[in-house]
């Protein structure tokens, strides 16, 4: 699923890309997935495309907005050479066309109203780079919860746009088992997990996100992005720890590929808790 770095990534080329261009027609070719009467847009301008957790938002010369959540497998692409059988919407501006491709068919496009987004958004929890995520902030959250602390990176009202490559990468850089109980980290722990998450995402954006083996992200320009070269410990279950060549391990956890070594990361300690 495109998490912050690659939404990021996506939603700084169409801010360049179309900018004040004029939807023409909509070919809705997944009713399911764009729910609305398209009617309500044809005609408008693109005022600026912003990013909310894992969410695009695309503001409208006539006061709607489109809200855009990928996914598992959703792509959009610009002026693609074909359409091919995954695609289920396609945005037709003034000059140029936007693609939107969706595998799973999770992905969705709705048209709402200021006040309808603000109702959609209201439920995310602070953006990483926002002054709200603070370790006091962290500190309020984790001391609630026994769940482990990979599950609750995921959890999209605590933290807005980290999804299972970050959070996976984010704590083998800051050297903490996925399966700890979020309530047993230590303060330290907790500065060095805020900054790896930073630090992690800030990588995934100058990469420009990452396509990972199931090749799902692309960026809006239909190449990939490269932070996938650059992955500490994701999906390298079987290869040896950059930092003590210990094997790394793979192990299921909330139902998502959860990969950590097994020294770095302590997991023997916390297993049973
Ligand atoms: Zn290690």
């Amino acid at each position: 699923m495109p998490e912050l770095p690659e939404v990021e990534t996506i939603r700084k080329y169409l801010n360049k890309t179309i900018l004040r261009k004029r939807i023409v027609n909509i070919k809705v070719f997944s009713k399911k997935q764009f729910p609305n009467n398209s009617e309500e847009i044809v005609g408008a301008k693109i005022l600026s495309v912003k990013r909310r957790a894992k969410n695009l938002i695309i503001e409208l010369s006539n006061e709607k907005t489109l809200l855009i959540h990928l996914k598992l497998s959703g792509q959009l692409l610009w002026r693609p050479k074909t359409l091919n059988k995954t695609t289920r919407i396609v945005i037709v501006f003034d000059k140029g066309e936007l693609v939107f491709n969706d595998l799973r068919k999770f992905g969705w496009i709705k048209i709402l109203n200021l006040d309808q987004l603000d109702l959609e958004l209201k439920k995310f929890g602070p953006e990483p780079f926002s002054k709200d995520f603070s370790i006091k902030y962290l500190q309020k959250v984790f001391k609630k919860s026994i769940r482990p602390v990979k599950t609750i990176l995921l959890d999209q009202e605590k933290i807005a746009g980290i999804g299972n490559i970050y959070a996976n990468e984010a704590l083998s850089e800051a050297e903490i088992s996925p399966q700890k109980p979020v309530k047993a980290l230590t303060i330290e722990e907790i500065k060095k997990l805020r900054k790896a998450i930073l630090l992690v995402l800030r990588q995934g954006i100058k990469y420009n996100g990452a396509s990972a083996a199931d090749k799902l992200y692309l960026k809006p320009d239909s190449s990939n992005g490269s932070y996938q070269q650059h992955f500490r410990i994701y999906q390298k279950n079987g290869e040896k720890c950059k930092k003590c060549n210990t094997i790394i391990e793979r192990i299921n956890l909330g139902g998502r590929g959860t990969f950590f070594c097994p020294k770095c990361q302590n997991m023997s300690r916390f297993r049973y808790i």
